[in-house]
C-alpha cells in the first residue's frame, strides 16, 4: 500500500508560502490502478514527481507499505515510470532502451537483454527491438517507454500523462492496453492525467484534484453519481452538469426548488431536514438526466429550445425558460428520433432522483 499523509509541497521551501500540494492524503492499496485528475496546476504532476522522488515534500510522509520513503533515491524505490514525452534515448536501439535501467543496475547484458526481449512481447514489440526511436510511430515509442518501465518488475509504475501525444484514435487503442497489461501484471499504478474520460475509464479510483487539495477520491461510478461539492460535480461530465441558482422554500408543506425559471418539488422520498429551508442553493442535473415529456405530465417544465446541436449518437439541446429569466441556458441530451428545432416549445422533466443539491452557504458541498 502507498500511503501519503498531510503532504505539502512549497516551491519555495515555505510552507506559509504558495502551496502546489496542500495537505494531501492518500491511500493506494496494492495492485490498484489511481488517477491523479484536476484542471491544469491543480497539484497532479508534483504529487507523481513526490513518489517518483524527484522531488522532496516540504511536509509530510510518504510511506511504501510499512517505508518511510521520503529521503529514498528515486533508483532505490522500485518504481517505473513514463513521461508525456517518453523520453526515450534516440541513439539506442528499442532493446538498449527498454534493457537501459537493467544496464544501470548492473545486471549483465545478456540477462538484461533477454529480459528486454520477454517484456518488448508483451507489449508486442518484439519485432522492433533492432529500430531506434525516429524509426518508430507515436503509439509503437509509447510501448517501447511502457516495455522500459516494465522491464525491472517495479513495484509500481507511474504515469505522467502517457498518451497526450497520442492521436484520438490510437489513444483508446493504447488505454486499453495499459489497463490490460497492469491488470496482467498486477502492478499497483498512478496515472496523471487531465483527460477525464480517461481516467474513468481505466482507473479503479480516481483522485479529483483542485488548488492542492484533493475534493474527492472514489470509484468513477460513485464521483459522477454522488460528487461531493460543486467543484466535482461541475468538472465530471461531458456535457456538463446543468447548474442552476435556486432557493430552497417550504412551500404549504412541500419543499421547492425555486429558480429564477422553474420550480421543482422534492420528492417524497428526498424530503430534506428543516434546517435547509431557505438556504441558497445550486440546482443540478446531467444534462442525459433530462427529458422530453408530454405537456399533461404533472412535473412539466415548459421550455424554449435556443440552440440545437448534432452529436452524432443524438442531439444536444438548449433550452430557456419561457420568460426568459434564467441566466444559463439548461442543456438536455435526445436522440435523433425527436424532430426538435430552435424556437419550439417543449416540456422537459427531470429524470426520478437524478438532481444534485448543492449549499452554496457552505462551499458547495453537496446535500
Ligand atoms: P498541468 O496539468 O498543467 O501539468 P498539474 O496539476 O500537474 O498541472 P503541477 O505541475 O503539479 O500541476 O503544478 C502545481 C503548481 O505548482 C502550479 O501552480 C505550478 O505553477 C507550480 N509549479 C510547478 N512546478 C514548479 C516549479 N518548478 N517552481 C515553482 N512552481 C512550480
Amino acid at each position: 500500500m502507498i500511503t501519503l499523509k498531510n503532504i505539502v509541497k512549497a516551491y519555495d521551501g515555505k510552507q506559509a508560502g504558495n502551496k502546489a500540494v496542500d495537505g494531501l492524503n492518500l491511500e493506494i492499496n496494492k495492485g490498484e490502478f489511481v488517477a491523479l485528475l484536476g484542471p491544469s496546476g491543480c497539484g497532479k504532476t508534483t504529487t507523481l514527481m513526490m513518489l517518483a522522488g524527484l522531488l522532496k515534500p516540504t511536509a509530510g510522509e510518504i510511506y511504501f507499505g510499512e517505508r518511510l520513503v521520503n529521503h529514498v533515491e528515486p533508483k532505490d524505490r522500485n518504481i517505473g515510470m513514463v513521461f508525456q514525452s517518453y523520453a526515450l534515448y534516440p541513439h539506442l536501439t528499442v532493446r538498449d532502451n527498454i534493457a537501459f535501467p537493467l544496464r544501470e543496475r548492473k545486471i549483465p547484458k545478456q540477462e538484461a537483454y533477454a529480459r528486454a526481449k520477454e517484456t518488448s512481447k508483451i507489449l508486442q514489440i518484439d519485432h522492433l527491438l533492432d529500430r531506434k526511436p525516429s524509426q518508430l510511430s507515436g503509439g509503437q515509442q509509447q510501448r517501447v517507454a511502457m516495455a522500459r518501465a516494465l522491464s525491472k518488475n517495479p513495484e509500481i509504475l507511474l504515469l505522467d500523462e502517457p498518451m497526450s501525444n497520442l492521436d484520438a484514435r490510437l489513444k483508446l487503442d493504447v488505454r486499453d492496453e495499459i489497463r490490460k497489461i497492469q491488470l496482467s501484471l498486477g502492478v499497483t499504478t498512478i496515472i496523471v492525467t487531465h483527460d477525464q474520460e480517461e481516467a474513468l475509464a481505466i482507473s479503479d479510483r480516481v483522485a479529483i484534484l483542485n488548488g492542492g487539495k484533493i475534493q474527492q477520491y472514489a470509484a468513477p461510478h460513485e464521483l459522477f453519481n454522488y460528487p461531493i461539492n460543486l467543484f466535482v460535480a461541475s468538472f465530471l461530465g461531458s456535457p456538463p452538469m446543468n447548474l442552476v441558482d435556486g432557493k430552497l422554500e417550504d412551500k404549504s408543506g412541500d419543499q421547492v426548488v425555486v429558480t429564477d425559471g422553474f420550480e421543482y418539488k422534492l420528492p417524497e422520498d428526498k424530503i430534506l431536514d428543516r434546517t435547509y429551508m431557505g438556504k441558497t442553493i445550486k440546482f443540478g442535473i446531467r444534462p442525459h438526466d433530462l427529458v422530453v415529456c408530454d405537456k399533461n405530465d404533472n412535473q412539466a417544465i415548459p421550455m424554449k429550445v435556443d440552440l440545437v446541436e448534432h452529436l452524432g449518437s443524438g442531439k444536444l439541446v438548449k433550452v430557456t425558460d419561457t420568460q426568459g429569466k434564467l441566466e444559463t441556458m439548461i442543456r438536455l441530451l435526445t436522440d435523433n428520433e425527436k424532430e426538435i428545432q430552435p424556437g419550439d416549445l417543449i416540456y422537459i422533466k427531470v429524470k426520478a432522483n437524478k438532481f444534485h443539491l448543492f449549499d452554496m452557504t457552505n462551499n458547495g458541498q453537496s446535500i
